[in-house]
């Protein structure tokens, strides 16, 4: 039997509509099309946010991400471009969970982060052990320090930061950030932070920790480039996926009670997950590539991805597939090809999955391998991305 029609009964005297069959999957996937098309416009439009095409027809040489839509919103970021087109300083921060290694989806952002190095930007990485012990994702803050040590920081360095303008710090050894949050919680209500971070006093689940990370520590992390320690207020720019556009307003207007410059939100799509239910996600093990893979184990997850072509081959070829809702489609496009190929190859009928996938996997165990070849000299120069800055003028 064909894979394809694996989910599928069929027997000798009851053979499967392949036509009814391939339209019924096509009208289910254009739905999702349809549906993930609009939810990107109208989150911009509910959040006041504009599109970057004025940035990237403005700036020489935009990001691979920036030109194909991937980054595609932001607010506030007109400081940011003044900075980088008269050589002023700026900053961008980007914090993570160090729950488990880092993945596909993660290195997207990584990638953007480059990007932005390379254009002047002093790059923060705040990894976030706190939230995830405090949120339950893992046992002991120990642990998600040990994690972040082991995996998650020398992949970051393997990514090719420039440790003259990287400052990564584990939030749980660096304890100033916890002094900079209570320099700044004055600025903040409790109301306020109920109302954008969505605690619901009478929910069970959430407990004190939380509400300190989200409301104190985070708006730490987002403003901490502007102390200073680390020459004052500068334009900043907090890559994020849409859904954290709240936690940026309120920096914002933190930001401005504080004398410092607003900072500017800069808005991402997400990478698909392999399994096709939302996002690429380290709880969903299946729906990633994490970059500490073996071959074999990134292989089978690629080959048992979710795909937004067609059961029926023909149907395909005829039709094309639908790449905006494929998980393989994302992550050739947003980590191997520099243009839109792929895609336009997929729409056209003239790729099927099966080659598509080939070339998926090749793509992914050479990136994988060149990778983890990287990570043993990483781990060596760990200390010299670490901040251990301490910040003095909260004192004054
Ligand atoms: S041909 Fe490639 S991009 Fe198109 S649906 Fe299949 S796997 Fe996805």
């Amino acid at each position: 039997m064909n894979m394809y029609f694996q989910d599928f009964k069929m027997t000798e005297n009851n053979k499967p509509d392949l036509e009814k069959i391939a339209k019924e999957q096509h009208a289910i996937k254009l739905a999702q099309k349809e549906k993930e098309s609009n939810y990107y416009p109208e989150k911009l439009e509910e959040f006041g946010l504009k599109t970057i095409n004025r940035f990237v027809d403005f700036h020489p040489d935009p990001s691979k991400y920036m030109k194909l839509g991937i980054t595609f919103g932001h607010k506030g970021m007109e400081p940011v471009a003044e900075a980088m087109a008269n050589n002023e300083p700026w900053a961008v921060v980007s914090g993570l969970n160090p729950s488990g290694p880092l993945h596909m989806g993660h290195k997207a952002v990584f990638d953007e982060l480059l990007w932005m190095q390379k254009n002047g930007a002093d790059v923060f990485i705040p990894i976030t052990n706190d939230e995830s012990y405090v949120v339950g994702k893992t046992s002991s803050l120990a642990e998600s320090r040990r994690i972040a040590i082991e995996q998650v920081i020398p992949s970051i360095i393997a990514m090719g930061f420039k440790a003259e303008k990287t400052k990564i710090f584990i939030d749980s050894d660096y304890m100033d950030i916890y002094n900079v949050a209570m320099d700044l919680s004055p600025h903040l209500t409790l109301n306020k932070a109920f109302g954008v971070f969505g605690f619901d006093k009478s929910e069970q689940g959430e407990n004190p920790g939380t509400m300190f990370y989200r409301s104190g520590v985070q708006l730490a992390q987002i403003l901490l480039p502007q102390y200073e320690e680390f020459g004052g207020p500068k334009p900043t720019l907090i890559p994020v996926g849409i859904d954290q556009h709240p936690y940026i307003q309120l920096s914002r207007e933190v930001a401005r009670k504080k004398g410092f410059i607003p900072p500017a939100e800069l808005d991402l799509k997400f990478m698909w997950g392999l399994d096709g239910k939302g996002k690429m996600s380290a709880s969903r093990e299946e729906s990633a590539i994490f970059l500490t893979d073996s071959p074999e184990v990134a292989k089978k997850k690629l080959k048992k991805s979710y795909t937004g072509g067609n059961p029926v081959a023909d149907y395909q070829r005829q039709h094309g597939g639908i790449p905006e809702i494929c998980p393989i489609y994302t992550l050739r496009t947003y980590h191997f090809e520099s243009d839109n190929n792929v895609g336009e190859s997929c729409s056209s009928g003239e790729i099927l999955c099966g080659n598509c996938k080939n070339e998926a996997v090749e793509q992914t165990l050479d990136y994988l391998s060149d990778h983890q070849a990287k990570l043993p000299e990483a781990r060596k120069r760990i200390n010299e991305y670490i901040l251990t800055t301490p910040i003095r003028s909260i004192f004054k």
